[in-house]
């Protein structure tokens, strides 16, 4: 299909400004960090250093800060005549789409993900950039009803500055969610990708900048969390939207207090993928090992939970490890790999220590349970855990790997509340055949997101986000604009 590359620096990309994404975008320039320092992003799949990308320092978060600031306050992305800015984002999605190869093996290769997903995710990112482009000159005002003796309508405003931070599990999805919503609504950016997973942000930037987005509107900065990150979480911006942890959503929304920077977090997620008796379990069983598996169970919206009624737990239980069977795990260029390497050995350590939690608490092992030996990269087997009960940590902590909790329950009001018995409330499925089981069930999950009879579905144009501690705020979709607008209500005496 496309040539396998082993390495960044060596393969024969057509599409290879690299000395460009070894540098940030700040103010319009690619640009090292003001004091040199780099830092190394791996190939998790081989334990390999892929690329040294700047280390940010609080010197170059300022500027960057400062660049997107000049860029939005003399007007010259927010004032640009809609159709324009349209075109721009248009540009840029068509440019995705044409290098979507390309951009699948630098993600495969920084964040270990198998190449036929990452292709399919960079695909998403375009349409992402294409839905956005179609907003921007369809964003409307009210009039609004008040006495005759005064005219009052609104104006939807950009918010301003936008500090973008986003997580390694969908490196370019996360970067397409966060850069094409705040541009389309007229704001101007400083994204930060993870420390783990920063070249197709970088090469996204770069996209951009030849799409014709001016400078300063995108400005990328590279870096870790504790630094980087914090230095502009700190920063004087208008609006912090965050992907993430929620323990470091936490911190963010503390750091954005000072500023009173409007902040959107999308967090963390334990959710339930809840299989009823009369569900069809020819779908049910095989989406049930997707929903875990997919991305190797770094997905913040993975059926993490597996909750099955009592009569059918068995039959579940052995389909699914058969079903897991077709999960092979593997390098991610690979295209028969389904389950790649975990990011990075602090993840290979999480992921890991949860292996020992669970029989610790009296989990029984099904399936799985060990890094995979012999192997330099950071890979772990499909793991099943039944005889897991609710309280567990097993079933309460967020794994972030590809390690699955099985839990019975007796009917619906169990299923309920059962699901619900978390502090998340990102996402949940539901299988049934019944048209009762599955409202009642969408109407008492506390999630942001519930699927009937699939898994994972996503689009451009459906909001995103959680209930609970997976955070709040509607990214993609209709509500996008509360997000990245403000709403001014402008008064006239007649
Ligand atoms: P994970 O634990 O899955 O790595 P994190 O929440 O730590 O997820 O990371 C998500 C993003 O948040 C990354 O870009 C990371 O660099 C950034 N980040 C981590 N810590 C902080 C922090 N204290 N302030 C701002 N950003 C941070």
């Amino acid at each position: 299909m496309w040539p396998l590359l082993r390495r960044v620096r060596d393969r024969p990309c057509e599409f290879r400004p690299l000395a460009e994404e070894k540098k940030m975008l700040i103010g319009g320039k690619w640009v090292d960090a003001a004091s040199g320092e780099t830092f190394a992003t791996i190939d998790p799949a081989r334990d390999e250093e892929l690329a040294q990308v700047p280390l940010a320092g609080q010197e170059d978060v300022d500027r960057a800060v400062s660049a997107a600031r000049d860029a939005f306050e003399d007007g010259r992305w927010s004032e640009l005549e809609p159709r324009k800015r349209a075109g721009v984002l248009y540009k840029i999605a068509d440019a995705l789409q044409e290098k979507a190869a390309a951009f699948a093996q630098i993600e495969t290769l920084d964040q270990g993900k198998p190449v036929n997903f990452a292709i399919g995710e960079m695909i998403h990112s375009a349409f992402v950039f294409r839905y956005y482009a179609g907003w921007c000159d369809k964003i409307y005002g009210e009039t609004n009803p008040t006495g005759t003796d005064t005219f009052v309508y609104t104006l939807r405003d950009p918010v301003g500055v936008c500090a973008q931070i986003i997580p390694w599990n969908f490196p370019l999805v996360m970067a397409s969610w966060k850069v094409a919503p705040a541009l389309a609504f007229g704001n101007t950016s400083v994204l930060k990708p993870a420390e783990e997973t920063p070249l197709t942000a970088l090469w996204l930037a770069k996209l951009a900048q030849e799409a014709g987005v001016p400078d300063g509107v995108l400005n990328v900065i590279t870096g870790p969390g504790e630094t980087t990150g914090a230095a502009l979480t700190k920063s004087p911006v208008d609006k912090i939207a965050f992907t993430g942890s929620t323990a470091v959503g936490k911190l963010i929304m503390q750091e954005a207090a000072n500023n009173l920077a409007r902040v959107s977090l999308e967090l963390g997620g334990k959710s339930p993928n809840i299989v009823f008796p009369d569900a069809d379990m020819a779908k049910a069983i095989p989406q049930s090992a997707f929903a875990i598996y997919m991305n190797a169970g770094q997905v913040c919206t993975a059926g993490s939970r597996l909750l099955v009624e009592k009569d059918v737990h068995d039959e579940v239980v052995d389909g699914l490890v058969g079903a897991a069977g077709a999960w092979k795990v593997g390098d991610g260029l690979d295209p028969s790999t389904m389950v790649g390497p975990l990011v990075s050995t602090t993840q290979l350590e999480r992921v890991t220590k949860y292996l020992e939690i669970g029989p610790s608490e009296g989990a029984e092992l099904r399936l799985g349970g060990h890094r995979v030996a012999g192997e330099k990269g950071y890979f772990v087997e499909p793991t099943i855990f039944t005889g897991v009960k609710p309280d567990m940590r097993i079933a309460q902590e967020e794994i972030f790997g590809p390690v699955l909790s099985v839990i019975p329950f007796t009917d619906i009001d169990d299923a309920i509340r059962i699901a619900n018995d978390t502090m998340y409330g990102l996402a949940a499925a539901v299988w049934t055949r019944d048209l009762s089981t599955a409202h009642r069930m969408a109407r008492g999950i506390r999630a942001g997101t519930v699927w009937v009879n699939g898994y994972g579905g996503s689009d451009p144009g459906v909001s995103f986000g959680g209930y609970k501690q997976s955070g709040f705020g509607r990214e993609l979709g209709v509500h996008s604009i509360e997000l990245y607008t403000s709403t001014k209500s402008v008064w006239v005496s007649l």
